[in-house]
C-alpha cells in the first residue's frame, strides 16, 4: 500500500512473431502510389493504465478490431509518425534519425493524455518489422518504405477523459520518388482565411486532430489552382508552414551574405524532423564542414518572418529561394504564392529547384540512402 509499483514498458525480448502465411507479391514500383500499398505485416503493443504495456506482436497486415465506444472515434485519442527506411543494392536497410520520431511521438502523445513508452524499445520493434517486410522496400534510388507508427485511444467509454487503453500499431508502405519525373515546383496559396494552430494551441504535436481540419482549405486552394496552402497566423500574417512541411526562406543580404531562415519552433510549428535536420546540416556548413552547392557566406536563422517581408523582398531582388521541407518530399521548391489576390512569384531557376535546396536534398538523401556515412542513418 502507497508504494509506487512501475508498469511495464515495451519490452522488444517479448515480441510474438506470427508470420504471413499468405505473403503478396509486391507490386512493380512505378505502380506506387503514396500510402495504398501495405506490406505483410504489422506490429502492435496494447497498453491499459493498470497493467502498463502489453506483449507486442508481429503478425499479418490486417483489420483491427475495435469497439465503435473506442475513445480514438469521438475525441481524436490519435497520434502518429512519418519516417522512412532504404534499402540499398546489397540488401542493407537504413532508418532516418529514428530517435526523433520516437521521441516526437512520446511528446504528442503526453499532449493528449496517451501513455509514454520506451522510444529505444519501439525503435528496435521497428527495425524488426521493417526488415521482415524488407522485400517491400524498393532498391530502386528516390525508393523507400514509409512506416507509420500510431497510437490511438481504445477505451470502450463516451466521457471525455483520459483513455484507460491504448493501442501502439505500426504498418508500413512503399513508396516512389517524390519527383518521378524531374523536381516540379509547388504553388502555395498563404491563406487569411483558415488557421492552422494558435499560441495554447496543439499545432507543434502531430495529433490526428490537426489534419482533418486542413481538408477543406487544402481543397479550396488546389480549386484555385494552388497546390498547398502556406499556413499563416495572426494580423501581421506571420509565417508558419505549408501544407504538411515547414518552410525555409533564403534573402541575399548588402553584404552578400545569404540568409537561411525558417520560423522558429513554438506552439503554432511542427518540429519536423527534416528542418531540423536541414538546420543541423547548415549550421555544420558555416562551421566548415562544408556541404557541396551551399553559398560560402551563410548565415542560418530560427527567426519570425511575415508576408509584407517576402512581398518586400521579392521586389527589390533580395528574395533567393523558398522551399519546404518534410519526410514525404524531404524537400519542395515554391515558386509562386497567392496572397491577397496577388501572385508573388518566387525564383526556381532552371534546375526547378534553386541552389540551397538542392544542396540540402542531396546531402540528406546522400545520408538516408547511406551513399554518405552519418551516424543520423541507422543500419536496421
Ligand atoms: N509540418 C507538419 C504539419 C507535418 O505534418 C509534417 C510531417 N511530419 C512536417 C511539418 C514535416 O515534419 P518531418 O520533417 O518530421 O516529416
Amino acid at each position: 500500500t502507497g508504494e509506487i509499483v512501475a508498469l511495464p514498458d515495451i519490452d522488444p525480448s517479448l515480441v510474438k512473431i506470427q508470420d504471413n502465411p499468405k505473403r503478396k507479391t509486391p507490386p512493380p514500383s512505378s505502380k506506387l502510389v503514396f500510402g495504398r500499398t501495405f506490406t505483410d505485416h504489422m506490429l502492435t503493443i496494447p497498453w491499459s493504465s493498470a497493467s502498463g504495456w502489453g506483449t507486442p506482436e508481429i503478425k499479418p497486415y490486417g483489420p483491427l478490431v475495435l469497439d465503435p465506444s473506442c475513445t480514438v472515434f469521438h475525441y481524436a485519442f490519435t497520434t502518429f509518425e512519418g519516417m522512412k527506411a532504404y534499402r540499398n543494392e546489397d540488401g542493407t536497410v537504413r532508418l532516418f534519425r529514428p530517435d526523433k520520431n520516437m521521441a516526437r511521438l512520446n511528446r504528442s502523445a503526453s499532449r493528449i493524455a496517451l501513455p509514454a513508452f520506451d522510444g529505444e524499445a519501439l525503435s528496435q520493434l521497428i527495425q524488426k518489422l521493417v526488415l521482415m517486410d524488407s522485400e517491400w522496400i524498393p532498391k530502386e534510388k528516390g525508393y523507400s518504405l514509409y512506416i507509420r507508427p500510431t497510437m490511438i485511444g481504445t477505451q470502450n467509454a463516451l466521457g471525455v477523459g483520459p483513455s484507460s487503453d491504448a493501442l501502439l500499431f505500426v504498418i508500413c508502405s512503399p513508396v516512389g520518388p517524390y519527383y518521378a519525373s524531374g523536381f516540379k515546383p509547388v504553388q502555395l496559396l498563404a491563406s487569411t482565411k483558415y488557421v492552422r494552430a494558435a499560441p495554447g494551441g496543439t499545432g507543434s504535436y502531430k495529433i490526428g486532430a490537426n489534419y482533418a481540419p486542413g481538408v477543406v482549405p487544402q481543397s479550396e486552394a488546389a480549386k484555385e489552382g494552388y497546390s498547398q496552402n502556406l499556413w499563416l497566423y495572426g494580423d501581421e500574417h506571420e509565417i508558419t508552414e505549408v501544407g504538411t512541411m515547414n518552410l525555409f526562406v533564403s534573402f541575399k543580404k548588402p553584404d552578400g551574405t545569404v540568409e537561411l531562415a525558417t520560423p522558429p519552433l513554438d506552439d503554432i510549428v511542427l518540429p519536423g524532423v527534416t528542418r531540423l535536420s536541414v538546420l543541423e546540416l547548415a549550421r555544420e556548413h558555416v562551421k566548415g564542414n562544408k556541404i557541396p552547392g551551399l553559398p560560402e557566406k551563410l548565415e542560418v536563422n530560427e527567426r519570425r518572418m511575415v508576408m509584407a517581408e517576402i512581398v518586400e523582398a521579392q521586389k527589390n531582388g533580395t528574395l533567393l529561394e523558398i522551399f519546404g521541407t518534410g519526410t514525404a518530399a524531404i524537400v519542395s521548391a515554391v515558386d509562386r504564392i497567392g496572397f491577397q489576390g496577388k501572385d508573388i512569384p518566387i525564383p526556381v531557376g532552371p534546375d526547378g529547384m534553386g541552389p540551397i535546396a538542392k544542396a540540402v536534398l542531396d546531402r540528406v538523401v546522400g545520408i538516408q540512402t547511406g551513399e554518405f556515412e552519418h551516424e543520423w542513418s541507422v543500419i536496421a
